[in-house]
């Protein structure tokens, strides 16, 4: 067939090999197939493709990743389920009660893409007017760099502090089930663009689309990436090296331990173990690091 100029597009969702590309240059969206040369994309792979008539296309190259999310399959093998994401918004919540240790999980599974993680604490409504535990935990998250945005869709607070964090970027939530995920999203995007989604349900038939991801348009501009898979993102298996380097604030401190092997439990010499100790590590940090190695270690049993 005719095949319009090379241009550049986004891909919004994918369901086996035909995709779902955004245009650059118009609000559109295209069926496109993927030339036969090219591996399989994912949601949010930028890429080049040509107009085919009737809302069609083919994509004809795909440009180098910023990063990639990865997800385990069902034989436990990683595989990429978006790509290109700016920033990881890890949601938690007043009730279901957030956990350091949690957090920190996150906050590890987060480092190790290498895409900055932004804290939410979700169900402001629900926190006591003053004090309070996850008020202090908040204050030593922001000490270390991370930024914390508090919020509320029931009182609506904090969701303008967090469109202005979305805007201009690709953004995805994680977080456990029950934090309100859901919630924001919906208050984030307006119905049209939710709607989008089911006008592509009739290609959506025999593929499993509750795992497939897809890029939403945000109305100030930004992108939102978004499928059950990717909000489940932080319990999958990390290895003790992305563990260890996943606390940020140990970083400046490896490498200075006594042995080059040192496990940072009771080696002698150990470089985190004094920083604790001269108060530059938090206590609680260090223990939440410890409970997530014993955790490793369990698995690996
Ligand atoms: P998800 O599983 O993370 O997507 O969470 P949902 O969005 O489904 O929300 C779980 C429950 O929390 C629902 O009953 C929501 O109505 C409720 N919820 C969501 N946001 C808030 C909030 O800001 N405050 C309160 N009190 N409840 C909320
Ligand atoms: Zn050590």
């Amino acid at each position: 067939g005719e095949y319009g100029p090379e241009q550049p597009g986004r891909v919004i969702a994918h369901f086996g090999r035909t995709l779902e590309v955004s245009s650059s240059t118009s609000d559109r969206t295209y069926r496109c197939h993927l030339r036969a040369n090219l591996d399989s994309l994912v949601t949010g792979d930028r890429v080049v493709w040509r107009e085919g008539g009737d809302g069609s296309g083919v994509v004809v190259a795909r440009s180098e990743r910023d990063n990639v999310l990865e997800r385990p399959d069902a034989r436990g093998q990683l595989k990429p389920v978006a790509a290109n994401i700016d920033q990881i918004l890890i949601v938690f919540a007043v009730e279901p009660a957030a956990y350091a240790n949690l957090i920190d999980r996150y906050l590890v599974a987060a480092e190790a893409t290498g895409i900055p993680p932004v804290l939410v604490l979700n169900k402001s409504d629900l926190l006591p007017a003053e004090g309070g535990e996850l008020r202090e935990l908040l204050r030593r998250y922001e000490a270390l760099g991370y930024p914390v945005i508090t919020t509320s869709t029931q009182r609506i607070d904090g969701l303008d502090a967090l469109h202005r964090r979305l805007t201009g970027c690709t953004s995805v939530f994680v977080g456990q089930s029950g934090v309100g995920k859901s919630s924001l999203i919906d208050r984030l995007l307006p119905d049209e663009a939710l709607r989008i989604g089911d006008l592509s349900s009739d290609s959506r038939k025999g593929t499993h689309t509750t795992t497939t991801a897809r890029l939403y348009r945000l109305p100030a501009g930004g992108e939102l990436i978004d499928s059950p898979g990717i909000r489940e993102f932080g319990l999958t298996h990390l290895d003790a090296r992305q563990v260890t380097e996943g606390f940020i604030e140990f970083r400046q401190f490896l490498g200075h331990c006594r042995f080059r092997d040192c496990r940072h439990r009771a080696d002698p010499g150990c470089a985190l173990t004094a920083a604790v100790e001269r108060g530059e590590i938090h206590p609680e940090r260090f223990a939440s690091y410890r409970r997530i190695l014993d955790s490793l270690d369990h698995e690996l049993r």
